[in-house]
């Protein structure tokens, strides 16, 4: 059997930043990979980082502090962040950061100007600074491991994209550069930086290697077994970084607060690590909560076979759009971020005993698809299977709902979005809201506020989705799992999604969930190397 003092498991940026530290920290490390490719929902992410109070928002003069932070994660919290974990957070991002520059080829800037996803509330940074996103690096430097991870090359940074304040433009001579040096940007960069990082470190991942069991001797975890049968020793410590549980149909229903349907991440994230931990008796947090976004079906399939969605993020916030619910009514700000409108998918009404926003459509009108297409479309095409109305009455009766409900909603909403305030329900009152919106009318309501006047309207089906599940073994600030009596179990350790998210029902800002993954990862690895005696 392999011997090592740390076994990782998973190569998301939770599992890669574990075995890095560990491996830093002078450990033997196992790292093994379920999926036949490495890199996991992160390559498929934006690589967007949040991270409270970190170098690169002081250097470009943006003022933040450890107590604005935590003040900031304090005021969403509604009792469900454990204080510690968030004060472990807020005060791991420098270390994090500054290791993370010296020691691995991860380099990471600012987004410029991204708004926190909730900037007016204490502690929140309206003119952004907190979210930090990788360089472009070179697949070059991977070897034959450069066309082993998981998603394609996608040859941007956030910043250039129309969801980071960009045009989504970039120069010819420019594009054809990154083509030949094979550059690439966002979550697959992460991943590149930190798999280089554990590669130069002679920590190779094992791929098509799923763990199915911890193997333990009394309490303690001494090594893990996967579905092959065969096994693996760990002397000091195994990290659970297998992401959420969010394509378990059963687990899925057992735990999480409300519907959820089409998830956007990798389909091995099957909860392995959520269920190795029960069996070893830990004490489970967060399980009700995920990273919720809402989504449409796109036609054909992506992501191993699965049935392709696109997020929809700049379409329900960009002017000439509304979301309503199965009545024909509006029910929530369009423009609020992606994981607090999860609430509003789950709002129950309790006569009808029904989710009464779901299902939920947005509808737009003529202009919004001339100026600005989106479901990954250029300007001028509506998506394949939208629903079409000549007129607002005519797409009531295609999604079946009373006409007059829904021309009274659009001209209600018309109104408001003249006269530049939505009284209703406040879209564009935050500095969140128009982000990513019509730029030109950036910062302002008119940013996300516009009539919808001109036929044909059409309506695209939402469904509420998640960018994975956050809750799982609850941990102490370097990661070590708690049983139910809530003494660490010796030898096992969580991190990333796998972990019970320690920002509870937050989602921070652009990032807020690679923020926590890269500074739990480190913390967790290198408390595993130190076998517990930190
Ligand atoms: C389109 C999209 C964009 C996003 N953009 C951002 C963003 O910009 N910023 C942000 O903060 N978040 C973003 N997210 C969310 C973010 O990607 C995830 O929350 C994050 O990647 C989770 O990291 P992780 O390491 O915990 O899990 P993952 O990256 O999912 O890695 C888990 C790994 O564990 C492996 N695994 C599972 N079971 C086992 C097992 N039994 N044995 C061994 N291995 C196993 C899986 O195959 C997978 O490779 C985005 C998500 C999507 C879908």
């Amino acid at each position: 059997m392999d011997e090592f003092d740390v076994v990782v498991l998973g190569t998301g940026a939770a599992g890669l930043t574990a075995a890095l530290a560990a491996a830093d920290a002078g450990a033997s490390v196992g790292l093994f990979e379920k999926s036949s490719l490495v890199g996991g929902t992160t390559c498929l992410s934006s690589g967007v980082a949040w991270l409270p109070d970190n170098r690169y928002a002081r250097e470009a003069g943006v003022a933040d502090s450890r107590a604005e932070g935590i003040r900031y994660l304090r005021s969403l919290s509604r009792d469900m962040i454990r204080p510690g974990m968030a004060e472990a957070f807020v005060d791991g991002t420098a270390e994090v950061t500054e290791w993370l520059e010296r020691r691995t080829p991860l380099h990471l800037s600012l987004v410029p100007g991204y708004p926190d996803y909730h900037p007016e509330h204490p502690g929140g940074k309206p003119q952004g600074g907190r979210s930090v996103e990788p360089h472009l690096f070179g697949f070059d430097a991977l070897g034959a491991w450069a066309d082993r991870l998981e998603g394609r090359p996608r040859r941007m940074m956030v910043r250039e994209t129309p969801v980071g304040g960009g045009t989504g433009v970039v120069a010819p001579n420019e594009a054809d550069r990154r083509e030949a040096q094979r550059l690439e940007g966002l979550g697959r960069a992460m991943i590149g930086a930190l798999l280089k990082g554990c590669l130069d470190r002679s920590t190779e991942p094992v791929t098509d290697a799923a763990a199915v069991e911890l193997v333990q001797d009394g309490d303690r975890v001494r090594g893990v077994r996967f579905a092959d049968g065969s096994a693996v020793s760990a002397r000091r410590g195994v990290v659970l970084a297998t992401g959420g549980f969010e394509w378990d149909p059963g687990l899925v229903r057992d735990f999480l607060r409300g519907p959820m349907s089409y998830p956007a991440t990798v389909p091995t994230n099957t909860g392995d690590g959520l269920r190795m931990a029960m069996k070893a008796g830990a004490r489970l947090g967060n399980m009700r909560e995920a990273w919720w976004v809402p989504v449409c079906v796109l036609p054909g399939q992506s992501n191993h076979g699965e049935q392709a969605v696109h997020l929809v993020l700049r379409e329900r916030t960009l002017p000439g759009s509304i979301m309503v619910n199965r009545d024909g009514v509006r029910f929530t700000n369009e423009a609020a971020n992606y994981n607090a409108l999860g609430g509003a998918f789950h709002q129950l009404d309790p006569g009808s005993f029904d989710y009464v926003n779901d299902p939920c459509w947005l509808v737009f009108d003529a202009r919004h698809v001339e100026e600005y297409g989106g479901f990954t479309l250029p300007p001028g095409q509506a998506p394949e299977g939208a629903q079409r109305g000549d007129s607002v009455g005519e797409l009531a009766r295609a999604i079946d709902v009373e006409p007059a409900t829904l021309e009274a909603e659009v001209t209600r909403f018309n109104a408001l979005a003249k006269a530049g305030d939505d009284e209703d329900f406040g879209r564009g009152r935050s500095a969140y809201d128009g982000f990513v919106g019509d730029k030109r009318h950036y910062p302002g309501a008119a940013s996300t506020l516009g009539p919808l006047e001109r036929g044909p309207y059409y309506a695209v089906r939402l469904h509420l989705s998640t960018l994975g599940t956050k809750g799982g073994p609850q941990t102490d600030v370097d990661g070590s799992v708690f049983t139910v009596d809530g003494d660490p179990i010796p030898g096992l350790y969580a991190a990333g999604n796998a972990m019970a998210g320690p920002t509870g029902m937050v989602y921070g800002g652009a990032g807020g969930t690679l923020g926590p993954a890269l500074v739990f990862g480190y913390r967790a690895g290198r408390a595993a190397a130190s076998g517990g005696r930190r």
